[in-house]
């Protein structure tokens, strides 16, 4: 099995989500008690959060290009940032290792595709909805992402950093994602993307009125496709 090196801690929310997942993945690939071997840099999300704010993206790109430097180093096969905003810098931080980075775009874009989604709505941090990284990344897989108007942008970026990255989950902040879901189901989107790793705590992929592809899962997923693969090899030879 291959070392997984997870970039986290932003939020650790979300981070605590990724280690279950893709133990889980392990257990109910592998059987038993087997689960994966993972090692972790979680850093201070605040001091994260203060440079987007900023704008300081060649600060960040730097912070968690030393991160997986640093898990390279530790023994991981791989490399996974457990966060969709910090995709923004993923080719910075990609370049600065020798092993692979598991881009969260291009996986859940790959699992959209399979499933025949062309038109999701992209449900994520401002940053993410606006800042142009994600929709062309997805643009290159075939995939024209949608995002909500600018107030539903506004609300779903507080709802994420207010309340989930703080580890708080609101019926009334659920009902809010569904209704800016629902205007989009009318506007012609034909999937739903839950494109911040902290939305599964919130909505239920499998439970929407639009199939729901969550960035989380599908990342962890990936993450333990690649750990298991030379597993895969041994047993095909
Ligand atoms: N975890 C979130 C994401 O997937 C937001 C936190 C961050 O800004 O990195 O985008």
């Amino acid at each position: 099995m291959k070392t997984i090196g997870l970039i986290g801690g932003m939020s650790f929310e979300s981070s605590a989500v990724y280690y279950r997942q893709i133990n889980e993945a392990v257990r109910a690939r592998l059987g038993g008690l087997a689960s994966a071997e993972v090692i972790m840099h979680s850093v201070n999300f605040e001091e994260i959060v203060a440079m987007q704010k900023a704008s300081r993206w060649d600060q960040a790109a730097d912070r968690l290009a030393k991160a997986a430097e640093g898990l390279e180093r530790a023994g991981a096969d791989c490399i996974l940032i457990c966060t969709n905003t910090m995709h923004l810098i993923a080719d910075e931080v990609a370049g600065r290792v020798s092993i692979p980075l598991i881009n969260i775009i291009d996986v859940t874009a790959t699992s959209l595709a399979a499933s025949g989604a062309r038109r999701p709505l992209l449900l994520a941090t401002r940053y993410t909805m606006e800042q142009g990284f994600y929709a062309e990344r997805m643009r290159k897989h075939g995939i024209e992402i949608m995002v909500p108007d600018a107030d539903d942008r506004t609300a779903t970026h507080n709802i994420i950093f207010d309340e989930l990255c703080a580890g708080s989950v609101r019926d009334c902040s659920r009902e809010t994602l569904l209704g800016i879901i629902e205007k989009a189901r009318t506007a012609g989107a034909d999937s739903v993307i839950l494109g911040c790793t902290e939305i599964c705590m919130i909505l239920d992929p499998a439970a929407l009125s639009l199939p729901g592809f969550d960035s989380t899962t599908i990342h962890a997923e990936g993450a333990v496709d690649f750990a298991l693969s030379a597993e895969r090899d041994r047993k095909a030879a």
